[in-house]
Order: C-alpha cells, then sequence, then structure tokens
C-alpha cells in the first residue's frame, strides 16, 4: 500500500491510574491524595511502517474515566482519516475536534472535552513527529513559519496577535536556530525540581532532597505552600538554609487562596526571598492575579497549568497579570494551541516556564520549550521547566536530566510512548496491579 493511500484505523484508549497517594508524592494544599493517572490514546494506521501516534490528558486519579469517555466521544472523527494528509496538517483536526457543535456546548475549549482533544491532537503531532523520523521539538524548530502559523487558531486572539505579527516572530526566531539547536543537544534545557517540596514530607525529608537537588546542579527549587502559614514559614526557612541564598526557590499555593488571603501570605514568606509564587488563586481570575501580582512585587506572579485556553492566557497577558507562563502539554488543545500560547508569551516578552511533573508531563513539555528556545524566543534566559523524578520509567523514550538539565530528546516523536507492561500492569480496574489491590482491599473489609 502507498504511503498516502493509509488511514487511521483505529483509535484505542486507556485508563492508566499510579497510586502516588500512598507515598505522598505529589501531595499540595488543594490536592492532598492524587493518584496520577493517564487517559491513554493510542492511534493505529494500516500503514506498512507500523508506526502509532500516542498521547494522553493528566488526571489525578478519579475521574480519569470520564476523561476516557471523552476521547473516545471523538474518535469518529479520526478514524479513516488519511494518514498523509493528518500529518502533513494536524491543524485540519484540531479545527474539526473544537468545531464539533455538539460536543463543543460541553466547553467552549475548555474542561474534560477540550483536555480530549489535547490528548488526540498531541497523538496525531507524536505520528507527524514519528514519521518525520524526528523528536518534536525539531519537527517544529524545522517547519516552515508560515506552515506553523497556519496550524492556529486565531479567532478571539487576534485583539492581541495577528498572524503576521506572529509570522514576524517565527521568521525572526529562525535566525540563529542552527546554533542554538546545537547547543540545545550540548547542554539541554534548564530544569528545576519540585521533588524536594512536596506538602506530605517532613522536614528531614525536605531538607536531605533539597540539599541533594542543588548538588545535582538544580538552581531552583519549588515548595508547596498554602495549608497552614506558621507550616510554610518554618518549611521555607528549613529550605533556604538547606540550599543557601544563591538558589532560587518558588512557592506554589495550588489555587489555594482568595485574592486578599494571597497577598499577606505571600508576604508573610517575603523574607525567604522566595522568586514566584504560583498559582496564588482560581487561574480564572484574571484581575485577581493582576492584584496579586502589583501587591507582591518583586516576588514574580505565575499561572498556566489549569489555564484551559489560549484566550485566557491572552487575557492574563493583556492585563499585566503574569511574570511567568506555565504553559502544560496535556491541559489546552494540544501542540496547535501551545503554539498559539507560546507565540502570545513571545509578543508580551514574558518567559515561558512549563508546568510538568505528573506522569508524563516532562516528557512531553519538554520539546515545546525547546522548540521555543530554538526557533522563537531563543533564550533560555529566566526560562526553567519543572521537573519532578518519578514516573518516568514507564516511558520508552523518558526524559534525561543531566547537571539540572533536561537533556534535548534524539527518538523520533513526542516522547508519549507508554511501556506496554506498564499500561498492562497500571490499568484501571482490571491491570494487573489493581486487580489485586481491588482484592486485598474486599479481603479487608470482609
Ligand atoms: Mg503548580
Amino acid at each position: 500500500m502507498s504511503p498516502t493511500a493509509a488511514r487511521i484505523t483505529a483509535v484505542d484508549t486507556h485508563d492508566i491510574r499510579f497510586p502516588t497517594s500512598r507515598e505522598l508524592d505529589g501531595s499540595d494544599a488543594m490536592n492532598p491524595d492524587p493518584d496520577y493517572s493517564a487517559a491513554y490514546v493510542v492511534l493505529r494506521t494500516d500503514a506498512a511502517d507500523g508506526i502509532e501516534g500516542h498521547g494522553f490528558s493528566f488526571t489525578i486519579g478519579r475521574g480519569n474515566d470520564v476523561q476516557v469517555a471523552a476521547i473516545d466521544a471523538l474518535r469518529a472523527h479520526v478514524v479513516g482519516r488519511s494518514v498523509g494528509e493528518l500529518c502533513a496538517d494536524p491543524g485540519t483536526l484540531f479545527r474539526d475536534l473544537i468545531g464539533d457543535s455538539q460536543l463543543r456546548w460541553l466547553g467552549p475549549e475548555k474542561g474534560v472535552m477540550h483536555m480530549a482533544i489535547g490528548a488526540v491532537v498531541n497523538a496525531v503531532w507524536d505520528l507527524a513527529a514519528k514519521r518525520a523520523a524526528k523528536p518534536l521539538w525539531q519537527f517544529l524548530a524545522d517547519a516552515e513559519p508560515a506552515w506553523l502559523v497556519d496550524q492556529i487558531d486565531f479567532r478571539y486572539i487576534t485583539d492581541a496577535l495577528t498572524p503576521e505579527e506572529a509570522l514576524e516572530l517565527l521568521r525572526r526566531g529562525r535566525r540563529g536556530a542552527a546554533e542554538r539547536a546545537a547547543r540545545l543537544r550540548e547542554k539541554g534545557f534548564p530544569a528545576y525540581t519540585t521533588s524536594p517540596g512536596w506538602l506530605g514530607y517532613d522536614d528531614e525529608k525536605l531538607t536531605r532532597l533539597a540539599t541533594q537537588a542543588v548538588a545535582d546542579g538544580f538552581t531552583q527549587i519549588k515548595l508547596k505552600v498554602g495549608a497552614d502559614l506558621a507550616d510554610d514559614t518554618r518549611r521555607c526557612r528549613v529550605a533556604r538554609s538547606a540550599v543557601g541564598p544563591g538558589i532560587r526557590i518558588a512557592i506554589d499555593a495550588n489555587q489555594r487562596w482568595n485574592v486578599a488571603e494571597a497577598i499577606t501570605w505571600t508576604k508573610a514568606l517575603a523574607e525567604f526571598d522566595p522568586y514566584w509564587i504560583e498559582e496564588p488563586t482560581s487561574p480564572d481570575d484574571i484581575l485577581g492575579h493582576a492584584a496579586v501580582r502589583r501587591a507582591v512585587a518583586p516576588v514574580k506572579v505565575a499561572t498556566g497549568e489549569h489555564v484551559q485556553n489560549r484566550i485566557v492566557f491572552k487575557q492574563l497577558l493583556q492585563a499585566g497579570a503574569i511574570d511567568i507562563l506555565q504553559i502544560d502539554a496535556a491541559r489546552v488543545g494540544g501542540v496547535n494551541e501551545n503554539l498559539a500560547i507560546l507565540l502570545l508569551a513571545a509578543k508580551f516578552g514574558v518567559p515561558v516556564c512549563p508546568h510538568a511533573g505528573g506522569v508524563g508531563l516532562c516528557e512531553l513539555v519538554q520539546h515545546l520549550s525547546m522548540f521555543d528556545f530554538v526557533a522563537l524566543s531563543g533564550t533560555t534566559d529566566d526560562r526553567v521547566i519543572e521537573y519532578v523524578d518519578h514516573l518516568h520509567d514507564h516511558f520508552l523514550d523518558p526524559v534525561v536530566i543531566r547537571e539540572g538539565h533536561y537533556t534535548a530528546p534524539a527518538a523520533p516523536g513526542f516522547s508519549a510512548t507508554m511501556r506496554p507492561e506498564s499500561i498492562a500492569r497500571y490499568t484501571y480496574p482490571g491491570g494487573t496491579f489493581w486487580a489485586a489491590d481491588l482484592a486485598q482491599q474486599k479481603g479487608e473489609a470482609a
């Protein structure tokens, strides 16, 4: 069969959950017991190369089945499509998915349905990059600026960024790209680590992990805050004395506060020189973030992991509400929408420091930052990708951290492919881990 005749033959979905809540990994002031989960999607084709496209939404446990159902609802848009056409223009599918008028009612362009679109669209980009035999960051960096502009839906954002401006930013970004790609392959992209700072860890574990982070070459760590001010004050003091004055400490409240509370709490922790306060309040509260930013400077304000689409990011930038923009690879409508968000950030001159961690988010989002460095913003100054050191071994092409930097992926694709044995073990509720676990719980209850 000729490659152009190949079609998408199946959209397989999997409900995969990891029992992370048992170690308090990932615990914060809003999310005390997350079981990091993936609503996982595999696009299969009848092409002779056997290449699949993999993608996923990230959730934290219950509700992962709802997320899987949302992906299932998109299946009819994908099965039967020409693989060649899909990979030559993922934007067409993106527009069709956000334009399904009945499903659009469930958003529009926000929430479970939009995250499902992101998972499917990202799987298409994984397929396209694999077929081009390039890691996604390079696939994007090598793409023609005009083609990248065509991948973006400018509806609702032209008051802040026009296609012409986007084209100019991308053309400018191309100058010197080859040298930056070489530098990226040699040095990697700066990372910071959240591993020391989970709320459920005691002071001894915090000290040990913070000290280790500095020894490992990280120049920034992050602490979860927002449950109890006395605890936060003590933990910030412990962390600051462990890392010394030269290391940046970001703090993250995970939306715990009202605006006034965010201001007083952040100011109370200012003596420990926090670099940014992350998610001080609701991710939908644009003017609230602007008020917090005005009040807590020089502490910077960061948000984005729960910002649901390009329109809210546009307003955060227009309102001068953030110093740091935190894209997430699996929250919005996939690569196409993240291209729009990266371009908005570039237009407003706001550094992008992606949210990652969870399961697989580091694997995905590194590609977007690396593209941003090589072919758009052209710098890594004040740019760091979040890193959390768990669940990477479930992926075929896991992230590699060296001297506090993400190593540039060399394998083709979006680094999204999970090991088949991990899928079999952690599928909920029928996988081997959960079947045994649920049987044991049943036995204890009896
Ligand atoms: Mg966060």
